[in-house]
This record gives structure tokens, sequence and C-alpha cells, in this order.
């Protein structure tokens, strides 16, 4: 209509409308069209409404306008607490997302698992979990899987980013712009809890990812991790003939640099006499037991005081819970890879301990965890010489914050 009236500007005097709340919904919109309409020396006139150019005639409108507009917010609010009211009781009001479908009210819930794509995104979250991927690398493999949204697109690293912490697939409908926090959903969940705050726990880094630098080349574990001390850059390793035509192993910097070229046996034996340098004696890590069994239960008996002195306090934990747990156990995670006293501190200062529920202080095999660190952590060296590629890799990122450095002959203290 407008294109119409923009090009036969001259030839058209009035736009009639039946009724004006026809004409814009917004108050905002309907004065904008009014001043444009009236630039191309347009009037309108409506067929219920008394408005003309007249002073009374304006107020009329002005009126007629608002009334139009609260009359739209009205049913904008009324759709929003329809939506909020049914959010509440756990019926999931907006577009399933990718793994579930929307189904009909007669089906008693309101999503039901996409027998289609559900096991896709379970692969993902279980995938994830484990540490050992980056998203990126997941996102790779989920593209070449052939999962798609629904439109048949490839999912787009937003969306996977989204669906990783998309709390409907434990089902938990959270929707903070409706207020509607947290609640359970009238649907089955796609996966465990313990998958997904594992997830969640990854992503926001209190799990380390451990994801092997280099999937090949097992020959060389330290390919990369140890650094050229002149140019800084990660080593590389190859094989090549020795003159009495044997093959020799030697780990060495890139052809512009060359200031190390060192056997792999050599450099690895030095590696290793670090890590048995570095690993905690079994008296050194008796004493941390301790002290960390010491602060546990400490903190236990002062959270189990706290808790039975405030039951509102209590209320408020018991629905924090489940992320209490998973949180604690990522702690637990972070126990072996601290081989010094800031491992107490670390405790100590934990917002977990704060935080934690009775029940869950009771699972939390603290105990079992430390007994397992006792026996691994003083023979790290030896495992690390028994062990595949990828578990040497976690090894030396769980010993070394930093890469090691190499200098002619020599393993340069790397700490
Ligand atoms: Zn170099």
């Amino acid at each position: 209509m407008l294109t119409y009236c923009r090009t036969n500007k001259g030839r058209v005097h009035f736009v009639v409308v039946f009724i004006l709340t026809r004409f814009a919904r917004e108050k905002y919109d309907h004065f904008a069209l009014r001043s444009h309409l009236k630039s191309l020396g347009i009037s309108r006139r409506s067929a219920t409404e008394p408005i003309d150019d007249t002073a009374t005639g304006k107020l009329m409108e002005g009126v007629l306008a608002s009334f139009a507009q609260f009359d739209n917010d009205v049913r904008s609010d009324r759709t929003k607490a329809g939506m909020k009211a049914a959010l509440e009781i756990g019926r999931w009001t907006f577009l399933a997302p990718i793994g579930y479908i929307n189904v009909p009210k007669s089906f008693g819930k309101s999503l039901i698992p996409d027998p289609e794509r559900a096991p896709g995104v379970r692969r993902i979250f279980e995938g994830f979990a484990t540490g050992q991927f980056t998203q990126q690398e997941l996102l790779a493999q989920v593209r070449r899987s052939g999962l798609t949204t629904r439109k048949g697109l490839p999912l787009s690293s937003q969306a996977f980013g989204t669906l990783l912490q998309n709390p409907l697939y434990i089902g938990i409908i959270d929707v903070p712009d409706y207020g509607v926090r947290w609640k359970r959903g009238d649907f089955e969940p796609l996966l465990g809890e313990d998958v997904f705050y594992r997830v969640q726990a990854v992503l926001s880094g209190r799990v380390q990812l451990t994801a092997p630098r280099q999937r090949s080349r097992p020959d060389f574990p330290l390919r990369g991790f140890v650094r050229c001390s002149v140019c800084d850059r990660g080593l590389t390793g190859s094989w090549s003939k020795g003159r009495h035509g044997g093959r020799y192993a030697h780990y060495h910097c890139r052809p512009t640099c060359r200031a190390v070229n060192i056997a792999k046996a050599r450099l690895e034996g030095l590696f290793v006499d670090e890590l048995e340098r570095l690993q905690p004696t079994p008296g050194y890590i008796r004493l941390l037991k301790e002290s960390i069994l010491t602060v546990w239960h400490e903190r236990k008996t002062a959270v189990r005081n706290e808790l039975e002195t405030s039951s509102e306090r209590r209320r408020r934990f018991s629905r924090s819970s489940i992320v209490s747990t998973k949180r604690s156990s990522s702690l637990v995670q972070s126990i072996p890879k601290r081989t010094d006293c800031s491992a107490i501190g670390f405790a100590r200062n934990s917002p977990s301990y704060r935080s934690i529920g009775t029940s869950q202080l009771e699972e939390l095999d603290v105990e079992g965890i430390l007994a397992f660190v006792e026996r691994v952590l003083p023979k790290a060296s030896d495992l690390w010489v028994h062990a595949s590629l990828d578990q040497r890799q976690r090894l030396q990122q769980l010993f070394f914050r930093r890469e090691c450095r190499s200098r002619e002959n020599a393993l340069v203290e790397p700490l």
C-alpha cells in the first residue's frame, strides 16, 4: 500500500481504514505511518471511528492509537503469562532443541526424544565428558557423522556450544527470561546427570582438557612437549639412517634453527630422571594425605553444623546439591595434579566445601581417592616408561605445568 501511495503521489488523497487498530498495532508505528502519509499529502479516514484533521479528530485518534497499543500489550502479556504457567508445570513451550521433537498435548508430555538425532546428541556429550576432545575436534566429528539440525543444516559452532550447556537434556527447564528457573520438565531426560555435569566441568575449565596434542607418532612422546631453549619452538622427532645402516631415532629443532639434536633414548632418559626427581616420596604423600584428611573432616563437621542451624539454607542447598556433588568430583580430579602443598590450601579454600549438602559429604570417598594418589604418584616415572603415547602425554601435562626446554644435550629445568 505504501509503495502504491509513494508511486502515485499527488493522485491519492485519502487512505480509508476499517478500524484504527488494524492500521498499526504499535502506537509508535501508528504515528510514524501517519506522518509518512502526510508527507505524501494523504489523510486517513476510519470507517468506524471519528478521526479527521480537526483538533477533536486528532485527539480522538491519539486516544484510539493508545487503546490499540494497550490491547496489543495485554495480548502479549497474556501469551507470556500463559507460556510461563506452562513452563512452571514442566511443559516446554518453545521449539524443541536438537535431539527432541515437540509433540501435541495428547501425548501427556511436551517433548519426546528424536529417534534419529537423540543417539547423536548422547554421543556428543559422552565424547566431550571424557575431556579428550576440544569443542572444535568434536564438532568436526559430529559434522562428519552427519548429525544436522531439523532443517538439514550442519551444526554451527555457536549452536554446538549452546547444546553442550542446555539443561533440557537432563529434563530441566531453565528459562530466566520468563522467570522460570530449574523446573523438572514433563519429558524424559536424554542424558544421565553425571555426564551432563562432567561436560559442564570440562567447559568451565574445572576439569582440565587432556586432549593429546599429537595422536600420531607414538615413537616420540616428548615431541612438541620439550622445547628448544634457543628458538622456543617444540622439538620434533624423526628417524634417520646411521652410517652403519641402522636407523636412529632423535629429537631435533626445525631446520632453520638446529640448536638441538638429541638421541631419543637420551632425551627420554633425562625426562624420566626429571620425573623421578619431581615425584613425591611415599613419606611426603603420606603427610599430604593426612593433612588433606584433617582439613576434610574439619570442614565436614563445620558444614554439618552450619546446615543444622539453618533450615532455610538447607532448602537452598538441596536445590543446588546436584551441582555441588559434581563440583566436588572436579575438586577430586584436581588433587592428583598437584604434587605440592598447594593442594591443602586448595582444599581449604574450595567453595565446594561450603556449598555442599550433608548427604553429598558422606558420598564423597576422599579416603579412597587419596589412597589411589598414594599408590600412583610415587611411581610416576615407572608409569611413564610403561604407558601408551596417550597416557604418557597426559602424565606429562599432569606433572609439568609448562613444557620442558632442551639445550645442547641436556634438559633444562622446567619449573
Ligand atoms: Zn631451535
